[in-house]
């Protein structure tokens, strides 16, 4: 069931998204070669709790972390570990808290130290799809336009759109209806609705769209072994577009 927030609703949302908008940029002008995820990870579950809010992902479904912390091929839901983080990697953050009983989802990939062209162009590419579905985000607009933009900026640098996780709608819960998936038709799916609120999280892979699970039973990693990003925000769709609940008010 697709729930639709009131405006009051939103905007206790939105003082959730500005905490976790804190967060996530606290803990990326904190990576760097030689730093743990494990360091991150508890920066960032300290930095909520001091917030007055609780990470979301500790706990959920026995999800041992404040973040996911996925590197290189990992695509999202990795582990926080002791290594230190090595010049050259991508490392993708997903985080997510609740405050007065609302949800904020966010992530972003950054290189570690110097990375190659090729995987600084595959995170600027998916961040570029996110912005790509923004424009389509408004009501009246369908599930499959957003999907159709990002799938088509994506294959159009030879990308393959990660087909098995999507986007979801946000509030109360975590994880609402509908799925945002990040491949589709336009004009197709359910009619975007003013009050819904959604996370939009392309994720992009070098290679092929195709991943699997480790045996840890959370790591999702690309089959290929190919580099993949993530970036992802939440959303709240009003009469006049996307509201980036996630951002800065002068940055969305
Ligand atoms: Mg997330
Ligand atoms: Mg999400």
């Amino acid at each position: 069931m697709i729930t639709i927030k009131t405006g009051a609703e939103i905007e206790k949302m939105h003082v959730s998204g500005q905490m976790l908008h804190k967060v996530l940029t606290a803990l990326k002008a904190e990576i760097r070669e030689g730093i743990t995820t494990n360091q991150l990870d508890k920066m960032a579950e300290d930095m909520i709790r001091s917030m007055g809010a609780t990470p979301s992902f500790k706990g959920y479904h026995g999800f041992p972390y404040t973040i996911c912390a996925s590197v290189d091929e990992q695509v999202v839901h990795g582990f926080s570990n002791d290594k230190p983080l090595k010049s050259g990697q991508l490392l993708s953050i997903d985080c997510g808290l609740v405050y007065d009983g609302w949800q904020a989802d966010s992530a972003f990939s950054v290189g570690v130290g110097k990375v190659s062209r090729e995987v600084q162009k595959l995170m600027d590419v998916t961040e570029e799809c996110f912005w790509k579905a923004v424009e389509v985000i408004k009501p009246g607009n369908r599930l499959g336009d957003i999907g159709q933009a990002i799938q088509a900026h994506a294959e159009a640098h030879g990308y393959g759109v990660v087909r098995d996780l999507c986007g979801h709608g946000i509030g109360r819960e975590m994880h609402e209806d509908p799925n945002v998936p990040n491949y589709g038709k336009a004009g197709h799916g359910i009619r975007l609705r003013e009050g819904m609120t959604i996370a939009v999280e392309p994720m992009i892979a070098m290679g092929s769209y195709k991943v699997r699970v480790l045996d840890d039973g959370w790591t999702v990693v690309t089959c290929d072994g190919s580099f993949c990003s993530h970036y992802e925000h939440t959303i709240a769709i009003t009469d006049k577009g996307a509201k980036i609940l996630t951002l800065p008010e002068a940055s969305a």
